[in-house]
């Protein structure tokens, strides 16, 4: 009778993982619009508190038994911390600082599937060492590479460029491959094999610092998806360990996604894969020096004037524009211009900000109707005919240097070619760089307009002297 029970436990616990996963996979389809993606992330959500639930209530282990009610107690109480603490964090942020929380919550994934591995390689009855080896490996790579991520965004970490960093790179991910091999086939005593787990360990920590550490600044979007596509990885591969259909799932989900973002963002930066995984590029060199012309100021007025008598008007926002948290009065002037017959629409770059899609989920915030952010190669044609481009916060997807100057480190980065507008119009606080930290000299050329200030304060000032027209 007991056996027919817990039989039938399994069965149920495997149908509820199979529900979770259609929760994820709704959830993943909502996230696809900006819309629909606080829904989706619900959804995503319920699956996995779904998940959890019913593990907790109707896992039973290889004797037939379940949980037992100290270790539920441990569970629990490990939930709630997490989930304090996680809230408590996650409430407090500010928005300009959700870059560094999203690294530093898929190190934390990357790290819990490391520690799985890292535990269950020691149980006897796990038959999979293989599997266990890889996604210890591949978890604390997403851990230290994250962490570094982190601190890169939040600008305690500079990059440390050497063109030996390649070589390194590859001595130390050789190592990792043959002492890995060495673990599983080498016939070592097992207490040696115990403590070379360890070795491994801290192997892959090293090489997730020094496989982040020289990516030049406007890489980092490439470095940042696929490290969380390592997340995911680890995450099925702790899955397989345990045998728990939606820990692989969720796992491969977010291993697929992650993937696929990767590739759009090699694809976006012109970079290849093999360059990212081996790590050292685009780091390095800051271009040539050239003349710099004279730096051309417009006030207001002007640029209220500017505007208001165009016919087409395109909006590229960047970081600066998520920093000064101007996205709603943004809005307002788009609002206004179109009122008054101007055509309005955002020329979107794929690694402006700090995160993939991070301008996509400004806009939406600020109620910017979707259909008017166009994607860099699609409105890239329609620049020469563009009468007033104005550049909010935007430096580096703006730098034609990425076109015409072989030396810089963003050379073949497509850009958003706003050079080529009749006016450009560029809201900056000051001369600063951008997150490449190289020159910028379209500031200089003859046809831009610099408009000094926040870009909060500069577009509260265009809204009035607009209205005023
Ligand atoms: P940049 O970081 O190149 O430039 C932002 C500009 O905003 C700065 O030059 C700064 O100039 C200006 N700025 C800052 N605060 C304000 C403010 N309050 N008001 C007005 N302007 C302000 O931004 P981009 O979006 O052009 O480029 C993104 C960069 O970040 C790329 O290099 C990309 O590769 C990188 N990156 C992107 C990630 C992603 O996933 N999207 C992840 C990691 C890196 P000033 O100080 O003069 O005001």
């Amino acid at each position: 009778m007991d056996t027919l029970n817990i039989t039938n436990g399994d069965i149920i616990l495997e149908f509820i993982y199979l529900l979770s996963a259609l929760f994820f996979v709704w959830g993943l389809k909502l996230l696809s619009s900006p819309d629909s993606a606080r829904r989706g992330n619900m959804w995503a959500g319920a699956g996995m508190l779904l998940a959890m639930i019913a593990t907790i209530v109707l896992h039973c282990d290889s004797s037939g038994d379940p949980i037992k009610g100290a270790n539920i107690a441990i569970i629990l109480g490990a939930i709630a911390f997490g989930g304090i603490i996680g809230g408590l964090i996650a409430r407090r942020i500010k928005m300009t600082a959700m870059p560094q929380l999203v690294s530093f919550f898929n190190a934390t994934g990357g790290a819990a599937s490391a520690l799985v591995a890292l535990i269950e390689f020691s149980n006897p009855e796990n038959q999979s060492g293989l599997v266990t080896l890889l996604g210890l490996v591949i978890g604390s790579i997403a851990f230290s590479g994250s962490m570094i991520a982190y601190g890169k965004l939040n600008g305690n970490v500079k990059d440390i460029f050497t063109k030996w960093m390649t070589y390194i790179n590859l001595v130390i991910l050789a190592g990792l491959v043959f002492l890995l091999l060495f673990i599983l086939f080498g016939n070592a005593p097992e207490e040696t094999r115990q403590i070379l787990v360890y070795v491994l360990l801290a192997g892959s920590l090293v090489y997730g610092v020094s496989f982040v550490m020289p990516i030049g600044g406007a890489d980092m979007p490439v470095v940042i998806s696929l490290l969380n596509s390592f997340t995911g990885i680890a995450a099925a591969m702790a899955g397989f360990i345990y045998q728990n259909q939606a820990m692989i799932l969720g796992g491969i989900f977010v291993g697929a996604a992650g993937m696929i973002l990767t590739l759009l963002m090699c694809k976006a930066m012109n970079r290849s894969l093999i360059n990212v995984i081996i790590g050292a590029f685009g780091g390095g060199g800051a271009g040539v020096d050239r003349e710099k012309g004279i730096v051309k100021e417009v006030s207001a007025t002007d640029a209220a004037v500017m505007l208001n008598y165009s016919s087409r008007v395109v909006i590229v926002p960047g970081y600066g524009l998520a920093v000064a948290q101007a996205q709603h009065i943004c809005s307002e002037m788009d609002e206004l211009l179109e009122s008054n017959g101007v055509e309005v629409k955002y020329a979107i770059h794929p690694v402006a900000g700090r995160m993939p899609g991070h301008m996509n989920v400004l806009l939406a915030e600020a109620d910017v109707p979707y259909e008017k952010l166009v994607e860099m190669d699609e409105i890239n044609p329609d620049m020469p005919k563009t009468d007033v481009v104005v550049v909010i916060g935007a430096n580096d997807v703006v730098n034609p240097a990425a076109l015409d100057d072989p030396s810089s480190p963003i050379y073949g980065m497509p850009i958003i070619n706003v050079q080529e507008a009749k006016n450009v119009i560029v809201m900056k606080r000051g001369m600063g760089k951008g997150y490449a930290a190289i020159e910028n000299y379209l500031f200089y050329a003859d046809n831009t307009r610099m408009f000094f200030g926040s870009a909060k304060d500069s577009l509260q000032k265009l809204v009035t002297e607009i209205k005023a027209l």
